[in-house]
């Protein structure tokens, strides 16, 4: 508790700062839901009263709620999208179409009031629209109380009943969900099968099924003593053939929980005070690495606290369930019949975005690449460290991917809505990879501890927010000192690649060296050009971009800064003050973290240079 109420206070200080200076505003959401699951035929119903607060400058006189089950029908636009995208996700294909009436998912809105009075509202897909009685003004509150019910599909993404590892309930995206508003407006896109982008607050959830299901959730269990099942050691008879489960979450954009009557519940306290629940099935092949699991997320939240900033919850949970891994609040849920490194790594992934989605919230359908590709860089750096690989370059996978794309013809500008790419396969690699690219070439461009010391301010400065692109590439600007908004819009406005070669090595006057260096790609960057001399010596040459408007500090021995480099000049004379004789090798970005899209011409060898010259 102690912890959380630190979290709160930071809260306070910081919106009030971000006010300040950039006006910066969030709607607030306090939930309260009661809900009954029949375990038997997978229907639910349930009341939410649900305080909705505007922040906003704006007077509100709709509203949107989400509605996602009702994407699980046949003909619903995920259902179609799947069926005439040229590669569709093998988990969804034409599953949807297939669905009988009893394995179709739904939630219906029986009734909705507004301060006691009734609402008329549309259902419209995966969205409700509302019309309100009265404008909700800036800075009011308005109370909505509604009645609905549900149909848990038969799992197919994400959600549902029956996983194919035998997880009776994966409860994602589960309840009617007010849509978010923000400076952008109303943010009610349909539910095609991408990703999201929720409202701040705080939930009170209590849920009733049968006694023999263990529940994992978001959130404290308020009742411990009447329910055990792992939570409290006391031995708990139901009183009847069920247990109310009452769960409080504060401070998140998301409720999601996970059931099943054969979960074995593990929980340990990490070294920060975190308590980490484990739920997995009672499997002989599988117990072992889920036990041997919880030591290693140990260390990957250690990880993740040292270098994004402190875990704020008291609590993660590790469920297995879903059809993949999938980040909610506080929780996570994941297929668990994997190899031990597989089930490390997706848990990796998805305790990373406990801070890249749930605490640095970004709209995921617009920004995707800021949470799946943060989360996939900071979560290869804490793979390598955690499963002891120490690898220098720990993101390679993501750079062979993301050339790869760029070299495709296919690709896409990351600024493209998530679900308006032509290909998954193209959304995927833009994503995660070229995502994932964009910080370990920032690190390249401004420096590995300007790099390490923007993401710890941007936990800081955007913690329990949702940042923009903008609001990141701001931050980097302020902790190096350099320009970088070229940066952000090359790399995620557009589809421009970078490409830098050698074309010509000469003799200069003096016993000096020429090196015509050339920007073929139409994205700048500065060069690091490693020159290998025949006596052993090494010197590292910095060329600053132009536009930067400054010089990255020394991060290599022998560390010399020559001339700017303007980007319309297609090409670049570099001296070096040694004879060609003396010269091994010349390479532009031996660290290759720089994401040039053919390396082919990016070394010089003087080897290489004499066989050419005995070939003429
Ligand atoms: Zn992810």
């Amino acid at each position: 508790m102690k912890k959380l109420l630190v979290c709160l206070a930071l809260v306070a200080t910081s919106l009030v700062s971000a006010q300040n200076n950039s006006g910066y505003w969030q709607q607030h959401v306090d939930y309260k839901m009661e809900v009954d699951m029949n375990v038997e035929n997978f229907q639910y119903t349930g009341s939410q009263e649900l305080v909705y607060t505007n922040n906003s400058p704006d007077t509100l006189d709709r509203v949107f709620y989400h509605l996602y089950f009702n994407a699980f029908q046949p003909g619903s636009e995920m259902d179609v999208r799947s069926r005439t995208i040229n590669d569709p996700d093998r988990r969804v294909g034409d599953r949807i179409s297939k669905l009988s009436e009893e394995e179709q998912g739904y939630l219906r809105v029986s009734s909705l009031d507004q301060n006691g009075n009734n609402l008329s509202f549309e259902e419209v897909g995966t969205v409700l629209e509302v019309t309100l009685d009265e404008p909700i003004l800036p800075g009011e509150k308005a109370t909505f109380n509604m009645k609905f019910e549900g149909q848990v599909p038969k799992q197919i993404r994400r959600s549902g009943r029956n996983s194919a590892e035998g997880v009776a309930l994966s409860m994602t995206q589960w309840f009617p969900k007010m849509a978010e508003y923000d400076f952008e407006g109303w943010h009610a896109a349909p539910y095609i099968g991408r990703e999201f982008h929720g409202v701040w607050g705080d939930f009170d959830v209590k849920l009733t099924l049968d006694k023999d299901y263990t529940v994992a959730a978001s959130g404290y269990l308020q009742n411990p003593d009447e329910i055990g099942h792992g939570y409290s050691d006391k031995e708990v008879k139901a009183k009847g053939d069920t247990h109310t489960w009452h769960f409080v979450a504060p401070k998140v954009h998301d409720f999601t929980w996970a059931a099943d009557p054969e979960y074995i519940h593990d929980k340990r306290t990490a070294a920060d005070g975190t308590v980490l629940h484990f739920f997995y099935k009672d499997n002989d092949e599988i117990k072992e690495n889920w036990k041997n699991l919880q030591d290693k997320t140990e260390g990957l939240l250690a990880f993740f606290n040292e270098n994004i900033g402190p875990y704020p919850w008291d609590q993660y949970t590790v469920a297995q369930g879903g059809d993949g891994g999938m980040e909610y609040a506080m929780i996570t849920l994941i297929t668990g019949e994997r190899s031990f490194g597989s089930l490390v790594g997706v848990t990796s992934h998805e305790l990373a975005h406990a801070w890249f989605q749930h605490l640095m919230a970004t709209n995921e359908s617009k920004h995707e690449w800021m949470d799946e590709g943060f989360t996939s860089y900071i979560s290869s750096a804490a793979m390598n460290q955690v499963m002891e690989t120490y690898a220098e370059n720990p993101f390679t996978g993501s750079y062979r991917s993301y050339i790869q794309l760029a070299n495709s013809g296919v690709e896409q500008p990351q600024t493209t809505q998530a679900d308006r790419y032509n290909l998954n396969a193209a959304y995927g690699a833009s994503a995660y990879s070229k995502g994932a690219v964009f910080l370990a070439q920032l690190g390249y461009v401004i420096g590995k501890d300007n790099l390490d010391n923007t993401i710890k301010r941007y936990y800081d400065e955007w913690k329990f927010k949702h940042p923009t692109p903008n609001d990141f590439i701001r931050i980097a600007e302020k902790v190096s000192g350099a320009e970088l908004d070229w940066y952000l819009n090359d790399w995620t406005r557009t589809t421009n690649t970078i490409d830098y070669g050698i074309k010509e090595v000469t003799e200069g006057g003096d016993n000096s060296t020429t090196v015509t260096l050339e920007r073929k790609g139409l994205m700048p960057m500065p060069l690091d050009v490693t020159v290998r001399y025949n006596n052993g010596e090494e010197e590292m040459i910095y060329i600053p971009l132009q536009l930067m408007r400054w010089e990255k500090p020394a991060d290599h021995e022998n560390w010399t800064v020559a001339d700017d480099w303007a980007w319309a000049y297609p090409t670049y004379k570099l001296n070096i003050e040694k004879p060609l004789s003396e010269i091994e090798s010349i390479e532009i970005d031996e660290s290759q973290l720089m994401a040039d899209v053919n390396r082919d011409d990016n070394l010089y060898t003087a080897e290489e240079a004499s066989t050419a010259e005995e070939e003429e």
